[in-house]
C-alpha cells in the first residue's frame, strides 16, 4: 500500500532503500505456555533460531572489512563463544520441556539468570560481559520472532541500503549505529535538536523524527523514500514517484559534490571579512570527517559520548588517549573539549538515578561539581592531552559565577596533581563557557570577566527560554529559533562578548542551518561550529554574503516583534 507520512526533518537529503525495523526485542517477547504435544516443535524452533544466530555471526565474521578495528573481530568471536555455551543454547530447552514455556520466554528467563550472575562479579570485565550476553540473546530473539532480516543476516555492504525504522532511539542507541552504515533513519518520536537527532545529523544521512506511527505501519523490507529535506517519508512508492525521487536524489548528490569543492577555499564574506568555521564531534573517529570538511578546528567535542553504552566510567587514561588522538589529528588547530554534559537525554548508568525533571536537574557542570572525582579525572585527562595539541576547555550549562569559580579551582587542583605526578601539560589552557541558559545570556559580564571565550548553545538556549523539552515531539512545533526572545538573547550575547573582546561562537544546531547563516553574520557572529557535513553549505552561503547588506536587515529583524514580519525579513535576508 502506497502512503506518505510527515515528520520533522533532522538531516537533509534523499535516500531510497528498504525498511529495517529496530526495537528492543527483549521488551516485546511473548510469554505463553505451549501445549504438551507442541513441546518438541517448540524445541525445534528454539534450536533453529540458535542455528540461525550462529549463521548470522559466521556471515558477519566473513564480511569484516579489512579496515575495521581489531575489536570488531574479537567482539564477534566473543559472541560466538557465548552462543556456543550450554547456558544459552541448552538450558532454555530444559525450560521449554519442563515448564512448557515458549522459546522466547525460556531464553529471556535464562538470560536474566546468567546476566545476574555476571553482574555480581567483582571483576569489571566480567560485569561488562553481561551486556554481550544480552546482545547475543537479542540476536536469537530476532531469529525466533522472524524479524531477523537485519544487520546480522545481511552482508555489511548491504546495510548501506537499509533505513532504520524505530519508535524511539536514545542517543546511546544512535551511538551504536555509528558503527554501521545505514542509509537513513526514521523514528516515531523525538525532537529535532535532541541528541539522537544531532547524532543522526553527524552520521550525515537523511533522517526524520516525529512520524508518530511509522514503526507500526511499516513492515520489514518495505521500500521507503526518506526525504530528509522536507521531512516526508514515502512508503511503497509507485514507479512515477520513485523515478521523481531518484532524480531529486541524484541532483542532491551533485549539489553536495559541488559544495565539497569548496573544501580548501577560505571562508570569508564578499568584503573579505574572515569567518572561522569549526566542527562539532562526538567521538575521536569523527576527526576524519572533520579533516575532509576543511574545518579550521574543532569547536565542540561532546565528550559525554565516551561515557555512554557502558557500565564503568572511562578511566583517566582511556579519556586521555581519546583526547590526545583528536588533538594530534588536528595538528595544531584548536580543539575545544567540552567537559562532561551528562543528564537529561544522555543519562549515565542506573546508579545515577533519573531526576524528576532531568533537563532541569543535575546535568552537565552541576553533575561534575557534585562528583568532583569524576570531574577531576576528566580535567587531568584533558590537561595531559593539551601537551599534544591546541586544546581548550569548555564548561557546559553554566548559570552561576560560583560554578565557574569552582570549576576553575578544580582545574587548578587537577594541574597541581599532574605537577606532583610529573605529567606534562600546556602551560596556558584557555577555558570557555557555554551560554545556553537564559540567565547566563542575561548576566553576561559575569562570564566575560571570568572566561577566555564563549560558545552559544542554541539548542538548550531555545529549550530553556521557551520552556519546551527539546526531545519531546509533542511540543516540537513550539521549538522556534526565531522567537524574538531567543534572537534577543543571541544578539545580546554576540554584541556583549564582542565589545568585551571575548571570542564567541555558536555551536548549537543553528550554526549548521543555512537559513540562519546571514542572520547570525548580521548580528556580528564570526565563528560557527557545526557538523562537518554541514560546513560546506555554510561556507558557500558566507562566500555569497555581504556584511554591509545583511547588517541593517538583521538589525531590522531584531527590532520586529511580529512573527510574520520576522519571517518576512528572514526571507529577505536569504533572498
Ligand atoms: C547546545 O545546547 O546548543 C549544545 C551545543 O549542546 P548540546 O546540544 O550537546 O546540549
Ligand atoms: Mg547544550
Amino acid at each position: 500500500m502506497n502512503f506518505v507520512l510527515h515528520g520533522s526533518s533532522v538531516s537533509r537529503g534523499i535516500f531510497i532503500g528498504r525498511a529495517h525495523l529496530v526495537s528492543s526485542a527483549r521488551l516485546e517477547v511473548a510469554h505463553y505456555e505451549v501445549a504438551p504435544q507442541s513441546v518438541p516443535a517448540e524445541i525445534y524452533r528454539f534450536d533453529a533460531a540458535i542455528a540461525r544466530a550462529k549463521q548470522d555471526l559466521a556471515a558477519l565474521e566473513a564480511h569484516v572489512p579489512a579496515d575495521s578495528p581489531p575489536e570488531f573481530a574479537t567482539f564477534i568471536g566473543l559472541h560466538r563463544m557465548i552462543l556456543e555455551d550450554s547456558s544459552l543454547s541448552q538450558m532454555p530447552r530444559e525450560l521449554i520441556r519442563e515448564r512448557r514455556c515458549n522459546a522466547e520466554w525460556a531464553l529471556v528467563q535464562q538470560m536474566n539468570a546468567v546476566v545476574e550472575q555476571f553482574e555480581q562479579a567483582d571483576d569489571p570485565y566480567l560485569r561488562e560481559r553481561g551486556r554481550d550476553i544480552e546482545q547475543v540473546v537479542e540476536r536469537v530473539l530476532k531469529a525466533l520472532i522472524g524479524a531477523h532480516q537485519g544487520i546480522a543476516e545481511r552482508a555489511l555492504p548491504e546495510e548501506a541500503r537499509l533505513i532504520v525504522v524505530a519508535h524511539d532511539l536514545s542517543p546511546a542507541d544512535m551511538l551504536l549505529f555509528k558503527r554501521h552504515q545505514f542509509g537513513g533513519f526514521v523514528t516515531d518520536v523525538g525532537g529535532v535538536t535532541s541528541h539522537t537527532a544531532i547524532l543522526a545529523r553527524s552520521l550525515d544521512i537523511p533522517a526524520i523524527v516525529g512520524l508518530h506511527f511509522a514503526r507500526h505501519m511499516i513492515r520489514e523490507d518495505d521500500l521507503l523514500i526518506v526525504d530528509g529535506t522536507q521531512g516526508v517519508l514515502v512508503v511503497d512508492p509507485d514507479p512515477m514517484i520513485l523515478a521523481e525521487y531518484q532524480l531529486r536524489q541524484s541532483q542532491h548528490e551533485l549539489e553536495r559534490r559541488k559544495l565539497r569543492r569548496l573544501r580548501k577555499t577560505p571562508a570569508a564574506t564578499i568584503e573579505g571579512t574572515p569567518i572561522e568555521l569549526l566542527a562539532n564531534i562526538e567521538l575521536p573517529q569523527d576527526v576524519k570527517a572533520v579533516r575532509e570538511s576543511g574545518a579550521q578546528g574543532i569547536g565542540l567535542f561532546r565528550t559525554e559520548f565516551l561515557f555512554l553504552n557502558r557500565r564503568e566510567l572511562p578511566s583517566e587514561d582511556e579519556q586521555f588517549e581519546a583526547y590526545r588522538e583528536v588533538a594530534r589529528a588536528m595538528d595544531g588547530m584548536p580543539v575545544v573539549i567540552r567537559t562532561l554534559d551528562v543528564g537529561a537525554d544522555k543519562a549515565l548508568a542506573e546508579e545515577f538515578a533519573a531526576a524528576p525533571n532531568p533537563a532541569l536537574g543535575l546535568r552537565a557542570i552541576r553533575f561534575c561539581l557534585a562528583e568532583p572525582q569524576i570531574f577531576l579525572a576528566q580535567l587531568r585527562a584533558i590537561l595531559r592531552a593539551s601537551h599534544h595539541g591546541n586544546v581548550r576547555i569548555l564548561l557546559p550549562m553554566l548559570a552561576h559565577a560560583h560554578e565557574i569559580e569552582q570549576a576553575l579551582a578544580l582545574l587548578e587542583q587537577a594541574k597541581a596533581q599532574l605537577r606532583a605526578a610529573g605529567a606534562r601539560f600546556a602551560r596556558h589552557i584557555q577555558v570557555g563557557g557555554m551560554i545556553e541558559i537564559p540567565a547566563a545570556a542575561l548576566a553576561l559580564p559575569m562570564f566575560i570577566r571570568r572566561l577566555d571565550f564563549l560558545s552559544l548553545g542554541t539548542n538548550d538556549l531555545i529549550q530553556y527560554t521557551l520552556a519546551i523539552d527539546r526531545t519531546d515531539d509533542a511540543v516540537a512545533h513550539l521549538y522556534d529559533p526565531i522567537h524574538p526572545a531567543v534572537l534577543h538573547l543571541i544578539a545580546h550575547t554576540i554584541q556583549s562578548a564582542t565589545r568585551g573582546a571575548v571570542p564567541v561562537a555558536v555551536c548549537g544546531e543553528m550554526a549548521g542551518e543555512v537559513a540562519f547563516t546571514r542572520l547570525l553574520l548580521g548580528m556580528g557572529l564570526r565563528n560557527f561550529s557545526t557538523h562537518p557535513a554541514q560546513l560546506p553549505a555554510i561556507k558557500e552561503r558566507i562566500l555569497r554574503t555581504s556584511l554591509e547588506t545583511v547588517r541593517p536587515l538583521a538589525q531590522r529583524l531584531l527590532r520586529a516583534s511580529d512573527p510574520a514580519k520576522i519571517r518576512e525579513l528572514l526571507e529577505l535576508l536569504n533572498a
